[in-house]
């Protein structure tokens, strides 16, 4: 159940109310609003007397909530959850302007990688992307580089400030990944991959959340809880495609996902229509589709030579067709009342 405290509750009435919970056996989590601070009790909620609550100092009212996930649910917070990406980015996903995430599906080498991260910053992304450690369906396929490859996404932030983000495929790997990730991205078949969730949760870095193949939107939102629950609210939801039994695409882009997802959700929607199409000429239409449709963002997969990509060469643009698509993405985001800036503060004020 969620508690909503009067406007300006006393430190003290909060503790006791977080005592009372916890002292039932429940744990807490206070989100502190513009207006209100909310308690979200995590537990078995039968423990708690919602009459004996609402008798409370600062307890204005007691919502139970009855959806399997509590703390994604917008009930918990009306506000969209803003997250900051990168310790020094001025890159923000979940507010007004839509954010851009590119680069290649694997990190190949140095030279291509900073050729990628340099081409999609020059056009617009605002985060660069990059697998190290690869969730390939065949065992024999190219892994991944590991950390050699997580070395490389380093210096990519370090030449060109754009965050980074990467997968991250196991539990035992979350502290190694998080040492150079900004953001630590959860791939579509680790979508209920618990264990993983969980560690995810005990770190402070931002998560990208991928809809499993086969996962409905109400498993995605379980997922997301699960990083939650364990005290990261800093989650992001990707929708890549689901399974259906359309071939002519790759997967099928769940459009509908998107406004769902905002309604049942304060946390930040993303779409990427590289997995979602699987076809490089898909891509651009069907993230035209994704930002009409409210996505906050976009994760793209770019190389510099598809044709001789190591992995998903085919769904990969090339440099011209992404600098092509980034001022439609602009343009369709203006139409629907976002913006999509691209440029840092700083390039902005410097050229200003
Ligand atoms: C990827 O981003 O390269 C990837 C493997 O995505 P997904 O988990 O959505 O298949
Ligand atoms: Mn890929």
């Amino acid at each position: 159940m969620i508690i909503v405290t009067t406007a300006g509750i006393t430190p003290d009435a909060l503790d006791r109310i977080i005592e009372h919970v916890e002292s039932a056996g429940l744990r807490t989590h206070v989100s502190r609003g513009e207006q209100r601070t909310i308690v979200g009790c995590i537990g078995e909620e039968g423990r708690l007397s919602e009459h004996g609550l609402t008798q409370l100092e600062g307890v204005e009212r007691v919502i139970p909530v009855l959806k399997p996930y509590k703390l994604a649910s917008r009930e918990f917070s009306v506000a969209n959850t803003a997250i900051r990406l990168g310790d020094t980015s001025d890159t923000t996903i979940g507010g007004r302007n839509v954010v851009v995430m590119a680069g290649p599906c694997s990190v190949e080498g140095r030279d291509m990688l900073l050729d990628t991260a340099r081409a999609v910053h020059a056009a617009g992304a605002r985060v660069l992307r990059g697998g190290a450690f690869k969730p390939r369906s065949s065992p024999y396929a190219f892994q991944g580089m590991g950390e050699a490859g997580l070395e490389l996404l380093a210096e990519a932030r370090a030449t060109t400030g754009m965050p980074i983000v990467t997968e991250v495929m196991d539990p035992r790997q979350v502290e190694l990944v998080a040492r150079y990730a900004d953001v630590l991205q959860i791939g579509a078949r680790n979508m209920q991959n618990f264990s993983l969730l969980s560690e995810v949760g005990k770190v402070q870095r931002p998560v990208l959340l991928k809809r499993g193949l086969s996962g409905t939107i109400t498993e995605l939102l379980m997922a997301a809880e699960y990083v939650l629950a364990q005290g990261n609210g800093d989650v992001m939801l990707c929708e890549r495609g689901i399974r259906t039994y359309e071939t002519a695409t790759r997967n099928t882009m769940d459009v509908a996902a998107i406004p769902v997802l905002k309604r049942e959700t304060h946390l930040p929607v993303l779409v990427d229509p590289s997995h979602a199409g699987g076809r490089a000429h898909l891509v651009t239409p069907l993230a035209l589709a994704a930002v009409a449709a409210g996505a906050d963002g976009l994760i793209v997969e770019v190389h510099p030579d598809p044709k001789n990509a190591m992995s998903d060469g085919e769904q990969s643009l090339e440099f011209s067709a992404f600098a092509a698509m980034m001022p439609q993405v602009r343009a369709v985001a203006e139409a629907v009342g976002r913006t999509c800036e691209w440029r840092s503060n700083a390039t902005a004020r410097a050229t200003a």
